[in-house]
C-alpha cells in the first residue's frame, strides 16, 4: 500500500500530505464519510507512513509496503497501531483463573478474530461484533494504558477508532480526557459514517476531514488494476451494482471465478435480463417460471439479491434512455441496444411501479420469505405491469 493504492480522495490526501510534509499533523482527526468510501484505508495508510522504515526516502509516495513495519500493519498486528471497533462485553471479561476454560470468552475471541480476518482480506470492510453495545469503556482504558507508553522503533502511535459514533458514553468521556491532553507521540484517527452522532466535545477536539464516495471513473480504474481481465462493461456494472461502495465492490470482485471469465455478477445480470425477456413473450413465460425455480433452489441469497438488483439497474437505464436517447453513463453499457429496444417496445410503462415491486421482493427475501413464492408473485406482477394491464 501507498498513497497510490488509495481509491479517489485526491483532496483529502493532499491535506494530509501537506500536513506531513510540514510536520504539522493534528493530534486528532475525525474522518467522516459514507460507508464503503475507503476513509479507513486512508487512516491505515497514514498510520503506516508514520511507522514505515523507508517512508522518509520517498517523500509524497507514502509507505513502502515492504518493510517489517508495513507488513505488521497490513496484518493488523503492529505494536504502535491500535484499531478499535464495537465488540461484545464477553470479549473483555477478566478470566477467572480458577476455571480451566471459559467457553464464552473463547467463542467471543473466535468471532473477533473472524472479523479481523475479514478486515485483512477486505480493507474497506467495517467490522463490528453483532452482540456489541458499542465501543466499550474497557477498550478505551486499554488505549489510555497504551498511550502512556512510548512507541516502538521510533515510530508514532496511531489509534484508529472505527465507527466512533458508537463509543459508549462512558468510553467517550474517557477518550475525551485523552484528547484533552494528548501525548505527543500519539495520533488519534476517529472514523465515522455518522459524525453528527459523535459527542460534540470530542468532535471539537478533532480536525475534521470529510470524505465522499470515490467517483465511478476512479473505482473503474482501480478495478482495472486489480482485475485486468474484465472489460469496460463488466467494470461499469460492478461499480453500478455496488453503488460505489468499495467494500461491496471488492467482495463482488473476489467472488469472481478467477479463470479470466466474467465475474459471477455479470452472469447473474445476464440471467436476469433473459428472465425479463421471457416474462414478456407469452410462449416463453414457462421459462421465466423456470428461472424462478432455479433461483430459489441453486442460488445464495446474495445471488438472488443481485439478480433482482440487476433488474432495478436495467429499469434505471431504460428510464434514462427514455428521457435522453443518448444518455451516456449507463449501468449496463454493453447491452445498450437491448435497453433502447425496450424503450421503443414498451413506452410509457410504469417502471416506477415495476421497481417498487422488485424492491418489495428484495425485502421479503431478506426477511427469509420463500424465494419461490416471492419470485412467482413478482413474475406475475411484473408481467401485468409491463404489459400495461395493471
Ligand atoms: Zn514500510
Amino acid at each position: 500500500m501507498s498513497w497510490k493504492s488509495i481509491v479517489g480522495h485526491e483532496h483529502q490526501l493532499r491535506v494530509l500530505k501537506t500536513a506531513l510534509g510540514a510536520d504539522r499533523l493534528a493530534h486528532a482527526y475525525l474522518f467522516a464519510g459514507p460507508e464503503g468510501s475507503g476513509k479507513e484505508t486512508v487512516a491505515f495508510e497514514l498510520a503506516k507512513i508514520l511507522n514505515c522504515r523507508n517512508s522518509s526516502d520517498l517523500p509524497g509516495e507514502g509507505s513502502c509496503g515492504e518493510c517489517e513495519s508495513c507488513r505488521q500493519a497490513d496484518r493488523l498486528m503492529h505494536p504502535n497501531i491500535e484499531y478499535l471497533f464495537p465488540v461484545e462485553a464477553a470479549l473483555l471479561e477478566t478470566i477467572d483463573p480458577s476455571k480451566k476454560e471459559n467457553k464464552k470468552l473463547t467463542e467471543a475471541r473466535e468471532r473477533y478474530e473472524a472479523l479481523l480476518d475479514e478486515k485483512r482480506k477486505n480493507p474497506f470492510f467495517t467490522p463490528a461484533m453483532e452482540r456489541s453495545m458499542g465501543i466499550l469503556t474497557e477498550q478505551v482504558v486499554m488505549l489510555q494504558q497504551k498511550a502512556s507508553l512510548a512507541p516502538r522503533d521510533g515510530g508514532k502511535k496511531v489509534f484508529i477508532i472505527s465507527q466512533a459514533e458508537r463509543l459508549h458514553p462512558t468510553a467517550a468521556n474517557k477518550l475525551l480526557k485523552l484528547l484533552e491532553e494528548p501525548p505527543a507521540h500519539v495520533v488519534f484517527i476517529l472514523v465515522s459514517s455518522r459524525p453528527e452522532s459523535v459527542l460534540p466535545t470530542i468532535r471539537s477536539r478533532c480536525q475534521l476531514l470529510v470524505f465522499a464516495r470515490p467517483k465511478p471513473a476512479e473505482i473503474e480504474a482501480w478495478i482495472a488494476r486489480r482485475a485486468p481481465q474484465l472489460d469496460d462493461a463488466e467494470r461499469r456494472f460492478i461499480v453500478s451494482i455496488s453503488r460505489s461502495n468499495l467494500a461491496d465492490a471488492l467482495e463482488l470482485l473476489e467472488a469472481e471465478t478467477g479463470d479470466g471469465a466474467a465475474p459471477a455478477v455479470v452472469g447473474i445480470r445476464n440471467k436476469a435480463i433473459d428472465y425479463l425477456r421471457n416474462i414478456l413473450v407469452p410462449a416463453k413465460f414457462h421459462e421465466a417460471i423456470g428461472a424462478c425455480e432455479e433461483l430459489s433452489k441453486s442460488s445464495t441469497r446474495t445471488e438472488q439479491l443481485i439478480f433482482l438488483d440487476s433488474l432495478l439497474l436495467f429499469f434505471q437505464d431504460v428510464t434514462r434512455r427514455a428521457i435522453d436517447t443518448d444518455f451516456p453513463e449507463l449501468n449496463n453499457p454493453d447491452i445498450a441496444e437491448s435497453t433502447n429496444r425496450f424503450v421503443k417496445a414498451f413506452p410509457n410503462r410504469d417502471l416506477y411501479r415495476a421497481s417498487t415491486v422488485i424492491e418489495e421482493a428484495m425485502r421479503s427475501i431478506n426477511r427469509n420469505a420463500s424465494v419461490l413464492l416471492v419470485m412467482a408473485g413478482l413474475t406475475a406482477e411484473l408481467r401485468g405491469i409491463l404489459q400495461g394491464k395493471r
